[in-house]
């Protein structure tokens, strides 16, 4: 096993965690088990202000390496995250509580496709623009690296998000000062080592830890930052972004959603079903642009329910999330069981949705101690319903039908309209054999991340991010890289006569 029992700060320009004199720490716990799995030193204000001022010296010789070598380094990083894979995608699990079929196929993997897309990206070439403004004056624009930037990471995907903030921070030739979610803090200082054996020079990518008063705000009002990427709730989110803005530096902001998924009447029910199942109980439901709302058209209401109920009871394997077979591990914490529990509470006692399917019934729930939330499905559901609006973040579907009575355009225009009513905007997907049609609904969906007849994948090349008050902002993509580069513009004189001579000493 690659993690370590005792966690410390990864800073100074160091190539190995400090012991810290910290008298305050935190736990990481096992999921499945309830038991403890680490201790984590949480990172003293001097080891912070450290941190900080390593990355401003590395940053002067890391802005100025060129590209093709500072490729070759995150190249490198993605085939020791490749070699690693399973050992990595144990740790997450053993973190996250996350079945190790899922780790081992998409957290790891995922971020290191992110590092050699960027990698080959920057080798292509970051282009500028040369604009001839005369025979003889012309303006060249440049993008340039911002220097040290935050990565704050949510708890759900720890190494990818760690990853996706990280590849095209440092393939843009910044720095980066890092904090993992104090929930799931284990990979942190596993992928810092293994920068330093990729060869990222000590100080490029520094860890600190602690929770979000502790850390979190002093880093991202500490005046050597020079921009916060943040992955995690709306309402934190939304404090980040005014700590951020009382010195106006740049912000890119991951957050949270209630994303609706159409299935349209001449859906395929079997696909429309399995698209309904990813979008809501992979990762036991905690992804953020899960698609909670299904809205379920009249003629199909009771195929879809009877096809959902069927997948429920015969697709699901709960289990211990490190056994391969198992498909559903438990929710991350115990306060997050038992928010979802009351969000599931709140559905039938005071919302008073149907229950369709309730997993809890004949669960057989693996370890006594575990933070186990069984699949439950809502239908009946209509939209003013608390667990419609508001993000739960486990694995409950909310069934919304609707009518397909009278013209089409009546109908649709209507369910594009309640799909739309929502605070969020960070993903949407409609399942229908008509693609043309698909896409003219899509066009009109208030929603960044966006699939047709599929959900969830996320590949490197597209670029993802919320709308309304799902975010700001992109990862991945060329998007994803331009938001750590700033535009320097430079207009150049050929010819002697500069500025028409209007000072020039008569
Ligand atoms: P959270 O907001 O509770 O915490 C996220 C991070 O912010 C943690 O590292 C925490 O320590 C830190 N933090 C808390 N207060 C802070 C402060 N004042 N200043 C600076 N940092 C602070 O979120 P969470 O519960 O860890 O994650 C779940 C949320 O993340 C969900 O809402 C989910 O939708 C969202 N999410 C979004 C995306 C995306 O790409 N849009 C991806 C993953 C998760």
């Amino acid at each position: 096993m690659t993690y370590a029992s005792e966690i410390h700060t990864f800073h100074s320009g160091q190539t190995q965690p400090e012991s810290s004199s910290s008298s305050l720490k935190f736990t990481s716990i096992d999921p499945s088990t309830g038991k403890p799995l680490a201790t984590i030193y949480t990172t003293t204000s001097e080891q912070l202000n450290d941190a900080i001022s390593s990355a401003q010296n590395a940053f002067r010789q890391w802005s100025q390496t060129p590209a093709k070598e500072r490729a070759a380094v995150l190249i490198r990083a993605a085939a020791i995250l490749r070699e690693r894979n399973d050992d990595l995608a144990l740790v997450e699990t053993l973190d996250t509580g996350k079945a190790w079929s899922e780790t081992s196929t998409v957290d790891i993997v995922t971020g290191a496709d992110v590092l050699e897309y960027y990698a080959h990206f920057i080798t292509d070439g970051i282009h500028g623009q040369h604009i001839q403004l005369r025979p003889d004056a012309y303006v060249s624009v440049t993008h340039e690296p911002l220097g040290v930037c935050a990565g704050i990471g949510a708890w759900n995907y720890p190494i990818q998000i760690a990853l996706w903030k990280s590849a095209p921070c440092l393939a843009a030739g910044n720095c980066m000062v890092y904090k993992p979610s104090e929930v799931t803090p284990l990979h942190a200082n596993i992928l810092a080592q293994i920068y330093i054996d990729a060869g990222l020079p000590p100080g490029v990518f520094n860890v600190v830890y602690g929770d979000g008063p502790t850390i979190g705000a002093p880093l991202v009002v500490h005046p050597g930052i020079a921009k916060v990427s943040f992955t995690g709730q709306v309402s934190t989110g939304s404090k980040v972004a005014s700590q951020a803005a009382s010195d106006l530096k740049g912000i890119t902001m991951e957050l949270g959603g209630k994303s609706p998924l159409l299935i349209l009447p001449d859906a395929d029910v079997e696909e429309a079903s399995d698209i309904a199942m990813m979008a809501n109980f992979f990762s036991t439901g905690q992804v953020c642009t899960n698609g909670t709302r299904v809205f379920v058209p009249d003629v199909l209401l009771d195929q879809v329910e009877q096809a959902l109920v069927k997948r429920c009871r015969e697709g699901i394997r709960m289990g211990l999330p490190k056994e391969h077979d198992t498909n559903f591990g438990p929710v991350v914490s115990a306060a997050q069981q038992i928010k979802v529990n009351s969000y599931i509470q709140h559905g039938r006692e005071q919302d008073k949705a149907t229950v369709l399917y309730d997993g809890s019934i004949d669960a057989h729930f693996p370890t006594k101690e575990g933070f186990w939330v069984p699949p439950v499905i809502f239908t009946g559901c209509t939209d003013d319903m608390r667990i419609c609006r508001e993000e739960i973040f486990g694995p409950v579907m909310c069934i919304l039908p609707y009518s397909t009575g009278g013209p089409e355009e009546e109908w649709l225009s209507q369910l594009i309209e309640r799909a739309n009513d929502t605070e969020f905007g960070l993903a949407a997907g409609v399942v229908a054999s008509d693609i043309g049609l698909a896409q003219r609904i899509i066009q009109q969906l208030d929603a960044g991340i966006t699939w047709i007849n599929t959900w969830g994948e996320s590949p490197a090349e597209m670029p993802v991010g919320g709308w309304k008050m799902s975010g700001i902002g992109l990862e991945n993509g060329h998007e994803g890289i331009r938001a750590y580069l700033r535009t320097k513009s430079t207009l150049v004189q050929c010819s002697k006569g500069a500025c028409g001579g209007v000072f020039t000493a008569l």
